[in-house]
């Protein structure tokens, strides 16, 4: 059976809400919630045509299949795939994360221990150390690592085979893994936002296996409002079921999805408070930008990781942010979508072909 052993999972203490951040706590619901089979899966139509054929093909072969980076915002099913990838082999799955292997000798100890087949998830894989990613390289290639043994001039380097496995890398950043690394994987799956017809079968898939009773438009308002995102539709539904318990007879319906969302600080197109704040500060503190990630983040008090891996893939998505080389800058949409009318020449200036 599967050996899902979580080693140092870098458990996100961010602490908006509703983010696409994993929260502490939720692991367990999201285990519950999460596609065993490629065929549960919703959505991601291209990775998962092109993620059957490299399983299909190795599995007619008889040999692990080649290593897979999956690259794309939190929460859009990484993680999940990865599972599901063991799942499909009939493999087990040892799991960790880039800032956990932050000696090469953490990361030597969790190959040598990886049975012939087996997958190993690395998510956050952009973050490993140094040493660590460069023991991988081998690895992935050769299955193999050269462990040093001492110090100084008298160190010497043993080599140590390992059984075939295959890597599964998760990142947010694809842009920021080294060259190297990113060759060594013979297949990139570029995860995308989700439609809202996909998020309503994540919904209404989800209410099932909690037993939530709920109506169709509920189901669509839940799923409009997710950004593209099943973690966030997931955690949404659950805040709209405990406000339906508290205040209504316990059944979503569009007027209780609606009230409920009030309360939540989630707008008419999903955003949040984290996501309103960065528009707000573009706007209303930088007359629309163009200005840079980091000042940005220093004015709404987050790390400038989280603006630009977290909020701002889905506000460029939603035509509400530009990101140029100058800097990221706010559409007229953004002004609009915050109830105020940009200056008269906006978009007419050097911003007004990146809106085209
Ligand atoms: P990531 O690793 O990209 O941050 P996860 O795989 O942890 O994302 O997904 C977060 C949650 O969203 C999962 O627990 C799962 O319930 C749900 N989810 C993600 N993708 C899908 C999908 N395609 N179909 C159904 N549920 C999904």
């Amino acid at each position: 059976m599967h050996d899902e052993s979580v080693t140092d999972f870098d458990a996100d203490q961010h602490d908006e809400t509703l983010s696409a951040l994993p929260q502490t706590g939720e692991r367990e619901v999201e285990t519950t919630l999460r596609p065993r089979k490629l065929a549960e899966f919703v959505g991601q139509p291209r990775v998962r045509e092109q993620l059957e054929l490299v399983l299909e093909s190795a599995r007619r072969r008889g040999v692990p299949p080649d290593h897979v980076l999956l690259s794309g915002p939190p929460g859009l099913g990484k993680t999940s795939l990865a599972m599901i990838i063991a799942e499909e082999l009939d493999a087990s799955i040892r799991i960790t994360s880039g800032p956990a292997l932050e000696r090469a000798g953490d990361l030597a100890a969790m190959l040598s221990n990886l049975a012939e087949g087996d997958v190993l998830f690395i998510d956050e894989i952009h973050r490993i150390a140094r040493p660590a990613e460069e023991m991988l390289y081998l690895a992935m290639e050769d299955f193999r690592v050269d462990v040093v043994v001492g110090k100084g001039p008298g160190a010497t380097s043993i080599p140590l085979e390992i059984a075939p496995f295959t890597l599964v890398g998760a990142t947010t950043r694809s842009g920021a893994l080294t060259g190297p690394l990113r060759d060594r994987f013979g297949f990139t799956g570029q995860m995308e936002f989700y439609g809202d017809d996909e998020l309503d079968l994540v919904v209404t898939r989800a209410a099932t296996i909690l037993g939530i009773a709920i109506d169709p438009e509920g189901s669509a308002e839940i799923a409009r409002r997710s950004r593209g995102t099943p973690r966030i539709a997931n955690r949404l539904l659950r805040r709209v079921r405990d406000y339906a318990e508290v205040r209504a007879d316990g059944r979503i319906t569009l007027e209780v999805t609606r009230a409920a969302l009030e309360v939540y600080d989630v707008d008419e197109l999903g955003l949040d408070r984290l996501d309103r704040a960065v528009l707000s500060a573009l706007v209303n503190s930088f007359g629309g930008g163009p200005v840079g990630v980091s000042t940005l983040a220093v004015a709404v008090g987050e790390e400038p990781t989280t603006v630009e891996e977290v909020c701002e893939p889905y506000l460029v998505r939603a035509g509400m942010l530009a990101r140029t080389p100058r800097g990221r800058v706010a559409t007229a949409t953004a002004w609009e979508h915050l109830g105020l009318r940009p200056p008269a020449d906006y978009g007419r200036s050097e911003q007004s072909s990146l809106f085209d």
